[in-house]
C-alpha cells in the first residue's frame, strides 16, 4: 500500500524499474475505477485579458481526489490514461461537465456571451472520427454557440496525427470552436503545420514565460511567436504567467491574454463563480507598468 504523503509523492520513493511499472499498473487500476466512484473533478482557471485583468474564459482542469491517497496530480495520471486509452472516457467526461457548466453560468448571467471554455483534448480523443458530431450534440443540450469552445491540442497532434485526426480537426473547425495549441513552443511542429491545420491560436508555453523581462532570449522567442502568429492570423495566449513583471512583457510584446497565478488558480465551480462572475472585484494586481526605454 502506498504511503500518503503530498500529492503523487506517495509512491515515488523507490526508482527501480519494478517498482515504477508496478505503480504503473496500481494507478490504472485505480483509474479505471476513479470515473464511477466520483473521484474526478473538474476545476476552472481564469483566462484574463492581461490590460485589465477581466475573465475572457476559463481552462477546465481534470482533478483525481482518491480516498485513501488524497490527490493525485494530471502529471502523473493523464499519462497513463492516455497510454491504458481511458483518456477517452476521462475526457469525454471533463469535457461534457465543463460544456453542462458553461451553459450554467451563461443562462446564469455569471459570465459575458463571449466568455469561452477552454478544454485539453488528447491525440487519440481526436483519432474519434465521432468527436466533432458528439461535441455538436453537447452545444445544443447545454446552449452553447460554437465559438464559446476551445479545444487545446498538442503539438504532437499535428505531427504524427493520421488522416482521420485532419479530418476531425477540420470538422471541429467548420463546426465553430477555436482550436488552439497548447504548450506552444515544446514540441516539434513548425510554421509549416500552423499552415496546413486549422489552428485558431497557441498557447505559449510556461518554459518561455518564466524568464520574461530577465532573460532577453525568452522576450526574442516571444516576439518571434507573436509576429508569426500575427503573420497567420491566430491568436496568442500566454500560460503561467505568475508576476507583474512577466505580464508587463507579455503586453508590451504584443500578447493580449494570459492564465497564470498571477490572476488565479484552478478553483471548483462555486468558487470560479464567486470570484469571477461578471461584477466581480478583480484581484489586487498593479496595473501594466509603462515600457522604460534603454
Ligand atoms: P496544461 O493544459 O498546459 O494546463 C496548464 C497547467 O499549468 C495546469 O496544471 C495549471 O494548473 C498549471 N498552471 C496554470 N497557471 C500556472 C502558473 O502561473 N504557474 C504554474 N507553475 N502552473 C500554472 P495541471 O492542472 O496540473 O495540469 C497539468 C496538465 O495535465 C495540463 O497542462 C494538461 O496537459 C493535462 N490535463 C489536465 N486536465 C486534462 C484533461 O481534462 N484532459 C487532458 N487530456 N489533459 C489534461
Ligand atoms: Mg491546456
Ligand atoms: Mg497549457
Ligand atoms: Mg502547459
Amino acid at each position: 500500500r502506498a504511503k500518503r504523503e503530498g500529492p503523487g509523492r506517495s509512491t515515488m520513493f523507490d526508482t527501480s524499474m519494478h517498482d515504477q511499472a508496478r505503480q504503473r499498473i496500481e494507478l490504472e487500476v485505480a483509474l479505471r475505477q476513479a470515473l464511477g466512484q466520483n473521484q474526478l473533478h473538474v476545476v476552472y482557471q481564469p483566462l484574463v485579458r492581461l490590460e485589465t485583468g477581466m475573465p475572457v474564459g476559463a481552462e477546465a482542469l481534470v482533478r483525481w481526489e482518491h480516498p485513501e491517497r488524497g490527490s493525485i496530480p494530471p502529471g502523473l495520471f493523464i499519462p497513463i490514461a492516455e497510454d491504458s486509452g481511458l483518456i477517452s472516457q476521462i475526457g469525454g467526461f471533463v469535457r461534457a461537465e465543463a460544456l453542462r457548466q458553461l451553459g450554467e453560468w451563461r443562462a446564469q448571467g455569471i459570465v459575458s456571451d463571449s466568455f469561452y471554455m477552454s478544454v485539453n483534448v488528447s491525440p487519440r480523443q481526436l483519432n474519434e472520427p465521432e468527436l466533432p458530431l458528439v461535441i455538436s450534440g453537447e452545444l445544443a443540450r447545454y446552449n452553447v454557440p460554437p465559438q464559446c469552445v476551445a479545444l487545446e491540442m498538442t503539438e504532437s497532434v499535428m505531427v504524427d496525427g493520421s488522416s482521420v485526426t485532419a479530418q476531425v480537426l477540420f470538422e471541429l473547425r467548420q463546426l465553430g470552436a477555436k482550436l488552439l495549441v497548447d504548450d506552444f513552443g515544446t514540441g516539434f511542429s513548425s510554421l509549416g503545420y500552423l499552415r496546413r491545420f486549422p489552428v485558431t491560436g497557441v498557447k505559449i508555453d510556461r518554459s518561455f514565460v518564466t524568464g520574461l523581462g530577465k532573460n532577453e532570449q525568452d522576450d526574442e522567442i516571444v516576439r518571434a511567436v507573436v509576429a508569426m502568429s500575427h503573420a497567420l492570423g491566430l491568436f496568442v495566449i500566454a500560460e503561467g504567467v505568475e508576476t507583474p513583471l512577466q505580464r508587463d512583457a507579455l503586453f508590451h510584446l504584443g500578447v493580449v491574454n494570459g492564465q497564470g497565478w498571477l490572476w488565479g488558480k484552478a478553483v471548483p465551480p462555486g468558487e470560479f463563480a464567486e470570484h469571477w462572475h461578471l461584477a466581480a472585484t478583480l484581484p489586487d494586481v498593479p496595473p501594466i507598468a509603462a515600457v522604460t526605454e534603454n
